[in-house]
């Protein structure tokens, strides 16, 4: 029977039908003549691709992957190459703003289908991070290299070294110094730090971060895009979630991680999103006025959420053929 006409049949006789999300593209139903019972086989949706920001192209990028096949890993890792080379986005890749000194220093992180999980933070001259962070997770024992011994690690695979500060991002290094405030500074409306989750044709979930961190940040600093758990956290039998903003906060809650959690426990992933930007802005006297969170999530059955904890965040979705920049919800609503 075809779906519209067993629908149809189904209100008009009064079937029960159950477990129908509202996201779901396609179910088939299995009919038991005899007791009239109603099974919707979930199918979920396939394939999918979510981002952080207005970022179309690495999207694109990444969606082309999973059409023609490919895995949410090559999709995920290739999508975010796009922003690392887009010089004009600065907070990843070349052209990210550089620390307080000077240095430009990246950090990233990707997870596989299998629970696997390799970064690489506080990088100097290497363009392409997230490719040397799935090197760490697929040719060593390990899963994170830090600072020389990650560029080292990233020649030694035959990553080319090259100065990822461009003139714009070393003009506006220099106005900053003329007074040096220390804050950390994340731009509440305006973003490209990359993260990106996305589901294969098999079914497959995968996940990248990628970054330049604060802005101006002390040497040294890590945020939490190349911390499993803080800014990625993948479990193929559950979703994904990856974080963008103040990473400071975000580790303290373990936010990616804390909404896989809250979505195997049977949360959506927009509650599960909205229960972890909860977790940062409901602390006693917690003051969220200067600082954005921003979360992406997307389950199984490539349901998604998004959140963020003021207005301005926006992620792109590839979802049923289509491509768009979407306006995320948020708390701050005065
Ligand atoms: N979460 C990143 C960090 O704290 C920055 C960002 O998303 O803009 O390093």
């Amino acid at each position: 029977m075809k779906r519209r006409n067993f629908l149809k049949k189904a209100s008009a006789t009064g079937f029960g039908l159950v477990a129908v999300s509202s996201t779901l593209i396609s179910c088939d139903e299995v009919i038991s003549s005899e007791k009239k019972i109603v099974t919707p086989i979930l199918q979920p949706v396939r394939p999918l691709v979510i981002a952080t920001w207005n970022t179309p192209l690495a999207v694109e990028t990444a969606a082309k992957i999973l059409q023609n096949g490919g895995s949410a890993l090559d999709a995920v890792e290739q999508g975010c190459r796009v922003e690392e080379a887009n010089e004009k986005g600065q907070s990843v890749g070349k052209g990210g703003l550089p620390d307080r000194d000077g240095n430009v220093t990246l950090d990233a992180c990707i997870m596989d289908d299998k629970g696997n999980y390799g970064a690489v933070l506080g990088v100097k001259n290497i363009m392409h991070v997230i490719s040397v962070a799935r090197k760490v997770m697929e040719d060593t024992p390990h899963v994170m290299l830090v600072a020389e011994g990650a560029e080292q690690f990233a020649v030694s695979k035959g990553f080319k070294r090259e100065n990822l500060l461009t003139a714009a991002s070393k003009k506006k290094w220099e106005k900053w110094k003329v007074k040096a405030a220390y804050k950390p500074i994340i731009n509440i409306e305006n973003h490209d730090t990359i993260g990106m989750l996305a589901i294969d044709a098999k079914g497959n979930i995968s996940g990248a971060c990628t970054t330049s961190g604060l802005a101006y940040k002390l040497a040294g600093r890590v945020g939490d895009s190349p911390i499993i758990g803080g800014g990625l956290f993948v479990d193929n039998e559950i979703g994904g979630a990856s974080a963008t903003g103040l990473g400071e906060e975000v580790l303290k809650t373990v936010g990616s991680f804390l909404i896989v959690e809250l979505m195997r426990q049977g949360k959506s992933p927009q509650e599960a999103c909205e229960e972890a930007i909860g977790r940062i802005v409901n602390k006693p006297g917690k003051d969220f006025k200067n600082f954005q969170v921003g979360y992406i999530a997307v389950n199984k059955q490539g349901e998604t959420g998004a959140y963020s904890i003021h207005e301005w965040f926006s992620y792109n979705l590839f979802k049923e053929g289509e491509n768009k920049n979407i306006k995320s919800d948020y708390f701050n609503k005065k």
